[in-house]
């Protein structure tokens, strides 16, 4: 895939360059959002989103993450149009999605989770349509900048159904790009996507985002969101349980992890240490796993002295985000009993 990002308009109604001063401080302010799907049949009606707030700063990087079922993807239908919410308010770009429609839905492109291509058109049909549902005039598609942008210039003419998966995925961001939205969202977008569609993926994300795209993404791949995102928000059964800059989630976690080098070999775990869930490496190395919250490094330092071991060295591995996500829905799900209830 060739990496060259369609420039993004800042204003999506003129197409002009506004004025720093004139842009939102906010890409997308959600407030009090609730959605209630009505049931049918033996379906009972579900709340997927209860009351969520979320605010995406202009120009960010921002990764929502949550369980199979949290609510992402109603909250990203919501802000497409392709849901109806049951109560509160979005505003894309500062612009209402119940009274100032049209222009909300210029200042976003959404690539959404299901590959929902009509089979029938070709790519660049499929690109035009798009273009003339944004009201741009023939002159102003770039079907084939976009196209180009994703490399699927060789595809132009196919038809969508003998598209692979990648392909598809590819197409529905070229969708979601063709009017250069400031705010572009991307729901589990490298879900069943192969290693190098990924990487390319990335590298584009990336630029468009340094180009002052703001980016909306969810992904399963939490290794994904750590090293892309610079914020992250975490939902959990229709719930936003955090909302923080990537690092000052990542200094959440409890769990931690000090590896200390001793400077002696040791045949093995001295008596004293065996409070501790430690691992003796051999055959001069300990690992200690512990809660932050319960227990101090300076204690543990001080039982290996105490044990008569001098330590040569000590590293301490950070907290993964995968802990955090862990420790944030796991302590949920033991607290409470009655989450499936509508
Ligand atoms: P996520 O994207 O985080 O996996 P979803 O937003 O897709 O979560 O789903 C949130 C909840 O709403 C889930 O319990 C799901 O089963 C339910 N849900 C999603 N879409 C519908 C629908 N069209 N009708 C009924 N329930 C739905
Ligand atoms: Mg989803």
């Amino acid at each position: 895939m060739t990496v060259v990002p369609l420039p993004s308009r800042r204003d999506p109604e003129s197409g002009g360059q506004a004025g720093a001063a004139d842009l939102p401080a906010q890409a997308v302010s959600i407030r009090g959002l609730s959605k209630t799907y009505k049931g049918a049949g033996e379906m009972p009606p579900k709340t997927a989103l209860k009351g969520v707030d979320l605010d995406i700063p202009r120009g960010s990087m921002f990764g929502l993450l949550g369980p199979n079922g949290a609510g992402k993807s109603t909250i990203i239908n919501i802000m497409a149009g392709l849901v109806t919410k049951t109560a509160g308010s979005v505003k894309i770009w500062d612009f209402d999605i119940d009274t100032d429609r049209r222009r909300a839905k210029l200042a976003i492109g959404v690539v959404p989770q299901e590959l929902n291509i009509d089979p029938h058109f070709t790519p660049k049909e499929l690109l035009d349509l798009q273009s003339s549902l944004y009201g741009l005039k023939p002159g102003e598609y770039r079907t084939w900048e976009a196209l180009e942008v994703v490399g699927l210039t060789a595809e132009a003419h196919a038809y969508s159904r003998w598209l692979s998966g990648g392909m598809k995925r590819r197409l529905l961001i070229a969708k979601a790009i063709l009017h250069a939205p400031p705010v572009v969202v991307l729901d589990e977008p490298t879900a069943g996507v192969d290693v190098e569609l990924r990487q390319h993926l990335w590298t584009y994300v990336r630029e468009l985002n340094a180009q002052g795209t703001t980016i909306l993404l969810t992904t399963h791949y939490l290794e994904e969101a750590e090293k892309l995102c610079d914020t992250i928000a975490i939902i959990d059964r229709g719930e936003v349980i955090a909302r923080e800059a990537t690092g000052d989630l990542l200094r959440r976690v409890d769990s931690k992890e000090m590896t200390v080098t001793l400077t002696d070999d040791i045949a093995e775990m001295p008596y004293a240490l065996g409070k501790y869930d430690v691992e003796l490496l051999p055959p001069r190395r300990l690992c200690f796993r512990f809660r932050r919250s319960q227990t101090q490094i300076g204690e543990i330092i001080a039982a290996i002295q105490s044990a008569g071991l001098t330590i040569a060295d000590l590293t301490t591995a950070e907290g993964r985000l995968e802990d955090v996500f862990l420790e944030m829905t796991g302590k949920r799900a033991g607290a409470r009993h009655d989450d499936d209830a509508p």
